[in-house]
């Protein structure tokens, strides 16, 4: 393999020391074989052309903090933050190795030993206190919905130290959504059922606990997408389900995927312990909420009995294509004139292995040309909060993702990942193109709806 290119991470002599770093597990890092067949599926691979940007260069660096070659502070180890966590790599291997139990294992490492800095107590608050509280969320999005209309960049004026932030603004200008209007889409208030076109006995279902699917509708997509929420309860009751939306909170990705799994373990704990009182399937409808709520078990190794609590309820997460592709709809001919491609998002196909309910779904849409798109299940450089930390990275992994899109041809590109959405959306933006972006349910409801 070629060498990493950081001098600090050449000039130590290899060595067992694993001082203070239990966490990095030998086996799993030893099980990579440097074949390099992984690289082709690394979008920041791709986009930057470094070894060290790419999934057999950054094990290779993990290992070689495992042996205390380099430490924790060493600026190389910036190329394990850049990575997506896209699962690409973990896909395409053909030795099996764990990418994602290494990173588990590497990023509340890294975040614990860089200790308490102002970012990282911004966003501890943020994943603690701000994401798992609805009404402040909806009250953020009311106020970015105002600084969408006057436009990011003007914002900057009304705030003091806006001159160090003028170019972040500008850039995470190019990522915030057109967000539709909401007078006649309310929020999925939590705690309610839905169930409008319910077609099973009033008998049947006593209360909303009781129903047979339950809906997890996440924060950021219930609060910037949430007709996808809307269109997945009225392809639920077409399907005859009945729909309880318990009061969640936050699934707890964002603060794992930064590392900070304390808070991600709290709010799992009380995920579970809301679903506990719920009867059938949990459907999501975002697949980065999915992939995390499918995988609690992971944040509990060390805990037989929740670990135990998190495998039963983690078997009742399913995808909401998977829910609606494993029902039949008992009327209706969904119907639209369009040419679609789809987008896999990563946490769909990588990490939940959910590849052909959504497009089994849009197949049923008589009318739709459902067009291939190169590097399909390739990441678009969203990544949770990646695009507004590594901004230059995620432009260059989505200026790949647009080029293949634009040569489709299509108009509408269909993924099922509020930061896909997003982030698809942005891409469109910046160069200029008319594209549609939406989730796989919201077409196939308004193609039912004729
Ligand atoms: S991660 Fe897998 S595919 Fe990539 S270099 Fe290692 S063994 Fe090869
Ligand atoms: S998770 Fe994605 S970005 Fe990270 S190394 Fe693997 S393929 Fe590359």
């Amino acid at each position: 393999m070629e060498p990493i290119m950081h001098d600090s991470a050449q000039k130590h002599a290899p060595a067992e020391k694993q001082q203070g770093l239990p966490l990095l597990n030998r086996e799993l890092l030893e099980s990579c074989i440097h074949c390099g067949l992984c690289l082709p599926a690394c979008p920041t691979y791709l986009a930057s052309g470094l070894e060290a940007e790419s999934p057999r260069g950054r094990i290779y660096l993990l290992n070689l903090l495992r042996t205390g070659e380099i430490q924790t502070d060493d600026p190389a180890l910036e190329h394990i933050d850049t990575c997506l966590g896209c699962m690409g790599c973990q896909t395409a291997c053909p030795s099996g190795v764990k990418y994602e139990k290494i990173l588990n294992q590497a990023r509340p490492l890294l975040a614990e030993a860089r200790g308490k800095s102002g970012g990282r107590t911004v966003l501890r608050f943020v994943f603690s206190s701000v994401l798992p509280n609805y009404a402040l969320l909806r009250l953020l999005g009311f106020l970015y919905i105002i600084a969408q209309k006057i436009g990011l960049t003007k914002v900057r004026a009304f705030i003091p130290f806006a001159p160090r932030w003028s170019q972040r603004l500008s850039q995470w200008q190019a990522f915030s959504p057109q967000v539709p209007s909401r007078k006649n889409l309310p929020a999925i208030s939590p705690a309610r059922v839905r169930d409008e076109s319910n077609r099973l006995p009033p008998s049947t279902v006593a209360t909303p606990e009781q129903c047979d699917v339950q809906l997890f509708s996440g924060c950021v997509m219930d609060i910037l997408y949430n007709g996808v929420n809307h269109a997945s309860v009225r392809l639920l009751n077409r399907q005859g389900h009945c729909v309880g939306i318990p009061a969640q909170t936050c699934c707890g990705a964002l603060a794992a995927h930064a590392g900070e799994v304390d808070i991600a373990r709290d709010l799992a704990r009380k995920n579970i312990e809301l679903f506990e009182k719920t009867t059938g399937d949990i459907a999501v409808t975002s697949a980065g909420c999915g992939a995390m709520l499918k995988e609690y078990k992971h944040l509990f190794e060390n805990d037989p009995l929740w670990n135990e609590r998190a495998i039963g309820f983690s078997s009742r997460i399913k995808d909401i294509t998977e829910v609606l592709a494993a029902g039949k709809f008992v009327d209706g001919h969904p119907r639209m004139n369009a040419k679609i491609a789809y987008h896999a998002a990563c946490h769909l196909t990588h990490v939940q292995k959910v590849k052909e309910a959504p497009l089994a779904l849009l197949s049923l849409i008589e009318g739709a040309e459902l067009v291939p798109l190169e590097e399909q299940e390739h990441c678009c450089g969203s990544a949770g909060i990646y695009n507004l930390i590594h901004t230059e990275t995620s432009l260059a992994v989505l200026d790949r993702k647009m080029k293949f899109i634009e040569e489709t041809g299509v108009s509408c590109i269909a993924t099922g990942n509020p930061g896909c959405l997003l982030q698809i959306q942005a891409g469109a933006a910046r160069q200029g193109m008319t594209l549609r972006v939406v989730h796989p349910v919201e077409l196939l409801d308004e193609a039912f709806a004729g």
